[in-house]
């Protein structure tokens, strides 16, 4: 995936409950891999240090790394506080900085979404390939969607948040006022993980044989999906993370999302059923780290 065999890249995958540091080869082939908690960066930060202390007099210098993380985080590599925490209410990370932990290796670097990095992993090896505009959501403790036109993500003056757009409520159907502590209802509020927890007590996978919570969560996500359509027009569309492994769920997002759009868009991609054009990972859990090692060596030529 590079022109220079010798690059070795250091990636890391942020989420909210662990990071995924790894070193690849510049052929995407990962020669040490770790896990490590997401506590406080003070209690991180120095756990991915030693990772890539060891990791490099093992394996050679690091040439290069690439981030892809939990947010809200500055990605706009022209902004002086390019890959720091904004504002993120998790506790510690306001303001702390990728460049903190890595820049002591005086290497190139790019930082960018744990969804975008996702986008552009499935985008190059994963269900994303062949698709010149693909959506990637992730619906898990977070949700969240990340959208790659011919490999670059999308972005404004910040990423998106997609996540936080409210889908149609029925308060009657569904009295639970959600749990997001900006915006209560929205689709992170009403379908990420805690959500339905705090809402059912168990997770949605222990209620899989449940077919009206199933299409309550699923009506909810297919609202996301519709407005990607209209939105993006993404060749494809992507759906990842814990939530979504449970059995039945896409099935549910496929028949809700077509009947939201209503035939008004009608395009080859979007083909009966949206079997084909609705689809989970490729990659399954390793999208993730697929895209931040791509960032990396896109690090070494930016
Ligand atoms: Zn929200």
């Amino acid at each position: 995936m590079h022109s220079d065999p010798r690059a070795l890249i250091g990636a890391i995958e942020a989420g909210g409950t662990k990071f995924i540091c790894a070193l690849a080869q510049a052929d995407g082939a990962i020669v040490a891999r770790a896990r490590i908690d997401t506590r406080t960066p003070a209690e991180c930060f120095p756990d991915i240090a030693a990772f890539f202390d060891q990791a490099s007099a093992a394996h050679g210098r690091i040439t290069a790394f690439g981030v892809a993380s939990f947010g809200p985080i500055d990605i706009d590599p022209a902004s002086p506080a390019y890959g720091t925490f904004t504002t993120t209410p998790k506790p510690g990370w306001a303001g702390a900085r990728f460049h903190d932990v890595l820049g002591r290796f005086g290497v190139p670097m790019l930082v960018d979404t744990d969804v975008n990095g996702a986008a552009l992993g499935e985008w190059l090896y994963g269900a994303g390939r062949g698709a010149r505009t693909l959506a990637y959501t992730t619906i898990g403790t977070g949700v969240g969607t990340g959208v790659v036109r011919d490999g670059r993500s999308l972005m404004g003056f910040s990423h998106f948040e997609m996540g936080h757009i409210h889908p149609s409520h029925d308060r009657v159907a569904d009295p639970f006022p959600g749990w997001c502590p900006y915006h209560g209802d929205c689709l992170e509020g009403l379908v990420a993980g805690p959500a339905i927890i705090k809402r059912w007590g168990t997770s949605l996978d222990h209620l899989a044989d449940d077919a009206a919570k199933l299409d309550l969560i699923g009506g909810y996500i297919a609202d996301l999906a519709a407005d990607l359509v209209l939105m993006h027009m993404p060749d494809r569309l992507i759906f990842g993370g814990g939530v979504m492994k449970t059995p039945g769920l896409i099935d549910v997002v496929r028949r809700r999302t077509e009947a939201r759009l209503n035939g008004y868009v009608r395009h080859a991609a979007l083909d009966a059923g949206l079997t084909r054009y609705i689809v989970t990972p490729g990659l399954g859990d390793d999208a993730g780290i697929t895209g931040a090692i791509a960032l990396g060596l896109r690090a070494l030529t930016a």
